[in-house]
Formats: structure tokens, C-alpha cells, sequence
């Protein structure tokens, strides 16, 4: 089968390989219907290795070259022993946290922060091919309701849907989201579907103001031509927002997410940058303002997928475009030089 595997920086190439046999013990073979492309995958291809490691993972022990994607939905096609709520020929969404199941972390059950974790198309191979191999319990089963398409959408939605509980996103709330690409839209999704009444977001590519707000967004700001922290200010009562969520990492934006809020009020990064936080303490301390970081997600698939069934979320304003896999390789390189005109494209493993 064809797989798009990452060999080094700038080097992702379709490689014939061979296609996933019987799954060891705990696992499943799923078809993968679609795969989205992110931020993690274009950073590998043009900075990486960040994530994907040369020396064998710890975990998993593979080393590149190594087959890409994390985002995907498809149907089960080969079980290693029953497992509830699924069979052979259901439809999924895969939590792609790889865990050991044995840490301090994973035992309370935060297993996105394993101290031995990785993702699949990043720590083992992905679902940039027809085929991927799966833990059993990454497996989570698609409502009728929902589309391959907008199942394949349910884990960057996830993201967005734990940075909104993590900063405590009650109904009601009014919340700045700073950044609009598709990690900044998923949380304003996250930040609705959680009861905010209200979702500001600063975002300076223009031509993103029109997606956040068919995501929800209550007005968008071009932080590089108005005071943000006035306008929202202006916009809550004169309070500032209660939540925060940042979807950059840039230092000088979270500090602008910082100053925004109301007094004890919270903001969740969720952005991941090697920037350095240069913020004044006070504006921490004197107003009882709490930082948090945000990761990934945590049993939030599921919850992502129950709320576009219910009607409660629509992650279609996310989806640009859909494209063959044999497109691959040129779809990371034009990404890659700027494509600010996406947000999701989701690519097509094809029967090979
Ligand atoms: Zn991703
Ligand atoms: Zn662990």
C-alpha cells in the first residue's frame, strides 16, 4: 500500500510498503477513510524532528522513516480479541495518544501527559496509508449521525474542546480566543459547545475573520490595527473576559491574553512554541489571574463526536478541502510555503 512517511526535514515521500498483517494482542487494523493535515506535521516536515524521534522511541521503538498521520477516521477491519462498543466493520474516530498504561500519569488517567507517550503517525506509524495499526482502546465508534469526513475532524476539534475545560469554560462565560487557524476555530467550537455566551477572537490574517465567525465567534479583531484588550474590555462590562485561550504560543500574544482577562480570571495555552514568556508577575499576582497549559486531549474524542451528532457542534466551517493521498507529497510543500487560505484538508487513502 502507499504510506506518506516523513524520511527527514523537508523529505516526506509516498513509499510502497506493506500493508498491516494480523494485529498483535490489544490492537486493531482500521481502513482509514480520511486523515487531516496540522500544524504538527507541516513543523515536522519543515523543522522537524521535533516530535518524531531518531533514536528509537522509548515507547515504541521506531525510528523514521516513519508513516505520518494522526487525524483520521475509517472502519475496523481486523481485531486482536473483542473490545466494548466495537466490531469488525464499525465505524471510528483514534484517540492517537500512544500510552504505557503503567506511569503515575496514565494510572489517574491523564494519559495525554504519559511520561512515556507519543502519537501515532509521529511515535509509530500513522494513517497517512490505507491501513493503520491501533490500540484497541484509541478506538472510538462514530454515531451514525456523524460523517467519515467530520469524524476525521473530531480530534483537532478535541483539542480545542480540553483548552475550553481547562480554563473552566462555564455556561454564560465570556472567552477571548487568541488565533484563528484550525487549533484557534476548535476552540471557539470548544468554547460554545462548553455554554460560552460570548467569544471574542484576535486574529490578524483577515482572510481567517470569516471562519471564526461561522465557528461562533461573537466579533473578530485584527490585533495589528485595533486595542483588543480595550474593544473586549468595552464589550464585558468593563471586566475583560473570564477565560482565555491561546492557539498561538507567540509570547507577545499570550501576554496580550494575560492583561485581557478580568480579575481571577483564567487563560489555558494551548499553542506550542520554544518562545520564552517575558510577562509582568503583578499582572499575574495582584489580580489573581491563573496560567494553564493545555495538551492535546483527554477522553475528549468521544465527547467531540457526541456533540456533532447532538447537533451541538459543526466542525465543517474547518474543512477546506479534500484531496487524494497521491497528493501528498505536494499537498505538505504547498502547506508548507503558506497556504493561510486552508485550514483543514483532509487527504483520501485510495483502494492501491
Ligand atoms: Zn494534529
Ligand atoms: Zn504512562
Amino acid at each position: 500500500m502507499l504510506a506518506l512517511r516523513w524520511h527527514g526535514r523537508e523529505d516526506v515521500r509516498l513509499d510502497d510498503v506493506d500493508a498491516p498483517g494480523t494485529p498483535p494482542d490489544g490492537s486493531a487494523v482500521v481502513e482509514v477513510a480520511f486523515n487531516g493535515l496540522c500544524g504538527t506535521d507541516l513543523h515536522e516536515y519543515g523543522h522537524g524532528p521535533n516530535m518524531i524521534r531518531l533514536d528509537p522511541h522509548p515507547l515504541t521503538g521506531a525510528r523514521p522513516p516513519i508513516t505520518m498521520g494522526h487525524e483520521f477516521s475509517g472502519r475496523v477491519v481486523a481485531m486482536s480479541r473483542p473490545w466494548p462498543g466495537v466490531s469488525e466493520g464499525s465505524r471510528v474516530a483514534v484517540d492517537p495518544c500512544l500510552t504505557c498504561g503503567e506511569c503515575a500519569w496514565c494510572l489517574r488517567g491523564d494519559y495525554h501527559i504519559c511520561a512515556r507517550g507519543g502519537s501515532l503517525g509521529l511515535a509509530a506509524d500513522g494513517a497517512l496509508a490505507r491501513f493503520v495499526t491501533v490500540p484497541l482502546r484509541s478506538l472510538c465508534p462514530v454515531p451514525d449521525a456523524v460523517s467519515d469526513e467530520m469524524a476525521a475532524l473530531a480530534e483537532p476539534l478535541a483539542v480545542g474542546l480540553h483548552a475550553a475545560t481547562r480554563a473552566g469554560v462555564r455556561p454564560g462565560d465570556s472567552v477571548l480566543v487568541l488565533g484563528a487557524g484550525p487549533i484557534g476555530l476548535a476552540a471557539v467550537l470548544g468554547a460554545r459547545a462548553a455554554g460560552a455566551a460570548a467569544v471574542y477572537v484576535s486574529e490578524p490574517v483577515r482572510a481567517r475573520h470569516a471562519a471564526a465567525s461561522v465557528a461562533g465567534a461573537t466579533e473578530v479583531f485584527d490585533p495589528t490595527s485595533v486595542d483588543v484588550r480595550r474593544e473586549v474590555f468595552l464589550r464585558t462590562d468593563r471586566l475583560g473576559p473570564r477565560v482565555a485561550i491561546d492557539a498561538t504560543g507567540r509570547p507577545e500574544v499570550v501576554d496580550l491574553g494575560i492583561r485581557s482577562l478580568q480579575r481571577g480570571g483564567t487563560i489555558a495555552v494551548a499553542g506550542i512554541t520554544d518562545s520564552v514568556l517575558n510577562t509582568d508577575l503583578r499582572q499575574v499576582v495582584l489580580y489573581e489571574r491563573t496560567i494553564c497549559g493545555s495538551l492535546g486531549y483527554n477522553f475528549d474524542i468521544p465527547r467531540v463526536l457526541g456533540l456533532i451528532a447532538a447537533g451541538q457542534l459543526d466542525p465543517s466551517c474547518l474543512l477546506t478541502d479534500v484531496r487524494p493521498l497521491t497528493d501528498a507529497v505536494d499537498t505538505f510543500a504547498e502547506l508548507a510555503a503558506g497556504g493561510h487560505h486552508h485550514l483543514k484538508i483532509l487527504l483520501r487513502p485510495e483502494e492501491n
